[in-house]
C-alpha cells in the first residue's frame, strides 16, 4: 500500500507513517541532487505549517531520496542577490533562514537521516533538528566561506551550541567536507552507520524520542547561549582567518559572529544573522567566487562533453623523458593509463622513471598511496629508446626540445610508426601548431596540448587547436587532460596561446612601468598586496629571466599593435648580462640559499642600479592604483582581445585559465571578471586616461559596447 501523502511539492513531500511519524522526504523532482531554491523553501514552509498544524503528528523523520542528501544553496539563487539592495537582501536572507527555524520550532521530535552529501543547507537543516544519524560513506560540512559568504540559515549559531565554538568555527572557516567518523568524534551527529542501516535506525531514534521526551531538554541546552567556548584557541583561530581577512573577509566575519553572539540566546543571534550574510554578499570577493564556482561547473560539463566526443584512450606514449615529458608520463600513468615514454637518450629514460618513483614515494609516504598500487603505476611507465610499440598507442604526446625542425621531423617519424586513428599533441609552449602541422599527412589528428610545469601541480591544459585539427582530435586531447585530473580549455591557435599571450601584456605593462621610473620592488608589493603570489619582478626571477626574456621577445613581437617594447627593458638588460633569476642566484633580487637549501629573496642594490641606468622618469612616484591600472588594464584588454578574436570561446574559460594557470587572484575572479567587479565603464574611461602609454592600454571595440550599455562580461 501506498504510504500517504500530506504534501507533494517539487522539492520534497510529507508522508504520514505509522506510529504519528511524518516524514520530510526531499526529493527534487527531475535532478539527480537536492538543493535549496525559493521553490525548496517555500514548500519547506508550506510542508511545516502542515505538521504545525496537525496534532496526530508526534514525531518527523527528514530524510533524501536521492543518493546525496542535499547539497547545499543554489549557487545561481546567490547570483540574484547581488543585484539587490542592502535591505531586500537582508530580507531574503532573514525569510530563508525563517523557513529553518520554523522546523525547529515544530513542538515535536525531529531526527534527520543523513544518507549522503550534507552541505551547506543540507546540513543546517539537520542542525535545525534535534537528532542526527549519519550513513559511514556521507559527508557534511559549511562550506560558504569558499563563496565568500558564511552560512545564512542558522548554521553559524546552531553549529556552536552544538560542537562547541572552537570546533564549529574550525568546520566553518574552513569549509571543508567533514567525514563520519569526524561528525561522531564531535557530537555533531548522534551516531554513524553503513547506508543500509540507517533508515531504521533512525525510526527507532524518533520513536524513542517521542517516548521518552528526552529531546524537549536536548532541544533546551540549545537553544540558549554557546556552552564550550575555549577562548585561546579560538583566538588563534580568528587570527588565522584575520591574516587572510583582506581578501577573503568571510571567516573573519563568521569568527566575529560566533564570538559577538556566543552568550545570546539562539533567537536573538537569529534576529542577527541576515545583515551580516548581507554584509558579505556585497563584497566583490562573493561576486568574484561564486562566479567562479559557476564557471568550474560549466568548464566540467565541458569537460565531459570531450570525453563523451573522445576516441578510446586506453594507451599513451610520450616523446622525451625531460621536465615535461617526465611530468606528463606520470600524470598519465598515476591516472591508470599507461604510457611508452621515448627519447633519444638513455640517461633520460633513467631520469624521468627517477623522478617518477620519487613522486609515488612521496605519495606513499603521505598515505595517499598504497605501496603495491605506487608499484604498478611504476611499471606502468614504459621507457624505451624504439617506436617497437608505438603502433599501439592512441595518443602520442611530444615533450622534445623547443625547436619547429625537430618537433616537426620527430613528430612526421612517429606519425608514420603509429595507426591511422591515433591522435598526435605537442606540448609546444611557444610554436604555431599550424606550422608543425604542415609536416604530417595527418594534420586533422594533431592538435597542441600545453602543460604548464610542474605537470603533476598545474591544473591546467590548454588544448591548441590547429585550423587543420578535427573535432574529434581536439575532444580526444582534452579528453586525455580530463582522464589527467586536469582542466582542459580548448584555444585557438596563436602566439603565447592564451595564457602566456595574456600574461605578456601584463608584462609589457610592467616593464613600461618600470621604465617610466618606477620601483620594481614597491611594484612587486603592490602586486601582491593585489593578490598575486608574487609580483612581476619576483616572477621573473622564478620563471628564469633567460627564458622570460625568450617569452616576451616572441609574444610581444606578435601583436606589435599592443605589445611593441622598442626600448631596451629591464628583462632584456638582465638577460644581456646574465642576471638568470633563481637558476643564477641574480635577477632583480639576490638568492642564497638558507641551512635548508631553500632560497631566500633578497634585495639587490646592484639590480637596482642597473635598472635604473634604462630608467627614463628616475625618481618619479607611482600610487599604488596606478601600479594596479598600469599593470591589470592590459591584461584586460588582452582578455578582452582574445574573447573577441575567439582564441577562447567565453570570459569564463579565459578567467579560469588565468586563475588555473597564473595564480591570477581568485577573489578578482580572473581579469575579465575584475573589469565586471570595477564596472566595463570604468576600465574603458581607465584605459582612455593611460592612453598615451600604446595599444596594450586601448579598449576594444567590445569593451566600449558593454561600457556604453552597462553590459558585463558576465551575464
Ligand atoms: P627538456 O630539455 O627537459 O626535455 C626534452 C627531452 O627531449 C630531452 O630528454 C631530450 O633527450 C628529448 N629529446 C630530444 N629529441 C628527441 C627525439 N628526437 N625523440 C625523443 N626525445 C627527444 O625540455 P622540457 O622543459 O621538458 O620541454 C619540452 C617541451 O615542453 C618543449 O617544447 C617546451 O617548450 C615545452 N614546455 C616546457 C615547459 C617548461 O617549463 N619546461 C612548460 C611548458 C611547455
Amino acid at each position: 500500500m501506498e504510504t500517504p501523502a500530506i504534501y507533494a511539492g517539487q522539492s520534497l513531500r510529507l508522508l504520514r507513517l505509522d506510529g504519528g511519524i511524518a516524514e520530510l522526504c526531499f526529493d527534487r523532482a527531475c535532478e539527480s541532487v537536492n538543493k535549496f531554491d525559493i521553490r525548496t523553501i517555500d514548500e519547506l514552509k508550506a510542508a511545516t505549517a502542515l505538521i504545525a498544524a496537525d496534532t496526530s503528528i508526534l514525531g518527523l523523520l527528514v530524510t533524501s531520496a536521492k543518493e546525496g542528501f542535499i547539497v547545499g544553496a543554489d549557487i545561481y539563487g546567490i547570483t540574484a542577490l547581488f543585484d539587490r539592495s542592502e535591505s531586500e537582501i537582508a530580507a531574503f536572507i532573514g525569510a530563508r533562514s525563517m523557513a529553518f527555524t520554523a522546523l525547529a520550532a515544530l513542538p515535536l521530535p525531529i531526527v534527520t537521516a543523513l544518507n549522503g552529501v550534507a552541505m551547506g543547507g543540507g546540513f543546517e537543516i539537520a542542525l535545525a533538528g534535534d537528532y542526527r544519524l549519519m550513513a559511514d560513506t556521507a559527508r557534511l560540512g559549511l562550506p560558504e566561506v569558499n563563496l565568500g559568504v558564511f552560512p545564512a540559515f542558522g548554521g553559524c549559531i546552531r553549529l556552536p551550541r552544538l560542537i562547541g565554538a572552537v570546533q564549529a568555527l574550525d568546520w566553518i572557516a574552513t569549509g571543508k567536507p567533514q567525514t563520519a567518523q569526524a561528525a561522531l568524534a564531535v557530537a555533531a551527529v548522534d551516531a554513524c552507520m553503513p547506508l543500509a542501516e540507517l533508515r531504521a535506525a533512525a525510526l527507532a531514534t524518533l520513536r524513542a524520542a517521542i517516548a521518552d521526551g528526552a529531546w524537549k531538554q536536548r532541544r533546551q541546552l540549545r537553544r540558549g547561549a554557546v556552552t564550550r567556548f575555549d577562548a585561546d584557541l579560538y583566538a588563534q583561530l580568528k587570527a588565522a582567518a584575520a591574516s587572510n581577512a583582506r581578501h577573503y573577509p568571510a571567516a573573519l566575519a563568521a569568527a566575529e559572529f560566533i564570538e559577538s553572539t556566543a552568550m545570546m540566546s539562539e533567537a536573538e543571534a537569529l534576529l542577527l544573522e541576515p545583515a551580516t550574510v548581507t554584509r558579505l554578499v556585497r563584497t566583490p570577493t562573493a561576486r568574484a567566487l561564486v562566479q567562479l564556482f559557476i564557471s568550474d561547473q560549466i568548464i566540467r560539463k565541458k569537460g565531459r562533453d570531450y570525453v563523451a566526443a573522445a576516441r578510446d584512450l586506453k594507451q599513451g606514449g610520450v616523446l622525451g623523458a625531460g621536465i615535461m615529458g617526465g611530468g606528463i608520463a606520470y600524470a598519465s600513468a598515476a591516472r591508470g593509463i599507461p604510457v611508452l615514454m621515448k627519447d633519444i637518450a638513455q640517461t633520460q629514460l633513467d631520469l624521468g622513471k627517477r623522478e617518477a618513483r620519487k613522486l609515488l614515494d612521496r605519495q606513499v609516504k603521505a598515505g595517499n598511496l598504497k605501496a603495491e598500487k605506487a608499484e604498478m603505476i611504476d611499471a606502468s611507465i614504459q621507457p624505451t629508446l624504439s617506436y617497437a610499440e608505438f603502433a599501439r598507442n592512441d595518443i602520442v604526446i611530444e615533450a622534445v626540445v623547443e625547436n619547429l625542425g625537430v618537433k616537426q621531423r620527430v613528430l612526421a617519424e612517429v606519425e608514420s610508426q603509429v595507426g591511422a586513428d591515433c591522435v598526435l599533441a605537442s606540448n609546444t609552449s611557444s610554436l604555431s601548431i599550424g606550422e608543425i602541422a604542415s609536416a604530417l599527412t595527418r594534420p586533422e589528428n594533431f592538435a597542441g596540448m600545453h602543460f604548464f610545469n610542474p605537470v603533476p601541480v598545474m591544473p591546467l591544459v590548454e588544448v591548441i587547436r590547429g585550423t587543420r585539427t578535427s573535432d574529434s582530435t581536439a575532444a580526444t586531447v582534452a579528453a586525455y587532460a580530463v582522464a589527467m585530473g586536469k582542466t582542459p580549455v580548448v584555444v585557438q591557435d596563436c602566439a603565447g596561446f592564451l595564457v602566456n599571450r595574456i600574461l605578456t601584456a601584463y608584462f609589457v605593462g610592467f616593464l613600461k612601468l618600470i621604465r617610466d621610473g618606477a620601483d620594481f620592488e614597491q611594484v612587486d608589493r603592490v602586486m601582491e598586496a593585489f593578490g598575486w603570489p608574487m609580483g612581476p619582478a619576483y616572477l621573473q626571477d622564478v620563471i628564469g629571466i633567460d627564458t622570460s626574456s625568450h617569452v616576451i621577445e616572441f609574444i610581444s613581437a606578435a601583436y606589435p599593435e599592443r605589445m611593441q617594447l622598442d626600448f631596451e627593458h629591464a628583462i632584456a638588460l638582465m638577460a644581456r648580462l646574465q642576471r638568470y633569476g633563481q637558476k643564477n642566484g641574480q635577477g632583480f633580487y639576490r638568492y642564497e640559499a638558507d641551512a635548508r637549501g631553500r632560497l631566500v629573496k633578497q634585495a639587490s642594490p646592484e639590480a637596482k642600479e642597473l635598472v635604473a641606468q634604462g630608467q627614463v622618469g628616475a625618481g618619479r612616484s607611482f600610487s599604488d592604483q596606478e601600479i594596479v591600472d598600469r599593470l591589470m588594464l592590459p591584461m584586460i584588454v588582452e582578455s578582452a582581445v582574445c574573447l573577441e578574436q575567439g582564441v577562447a570561446a567565453s570570459a569564463a574559460e579565459i578567467d579560469m585559465s588565468l586563475i588555473l594557470g597564473l595564480g591570477f587572484p581568485r577573489h578578482h575572479g580572473g581579469a575579465l571578471k575584475y573589469a565586471d567587479l570595477l564596472g566595463v565603464d570604468r576600465v574603458v574611461a581607465a584605459c582612455e586616461s593611460y592612453a598615451g602609454l600604446g595599444g596594450g592600454y586601448r579598449a576594444t571595440a567590445g569593451m566600449r559596447t558593454l561600457a556604453t550599455r552597462g553590459g558585463r562580461y558576465y551575464g
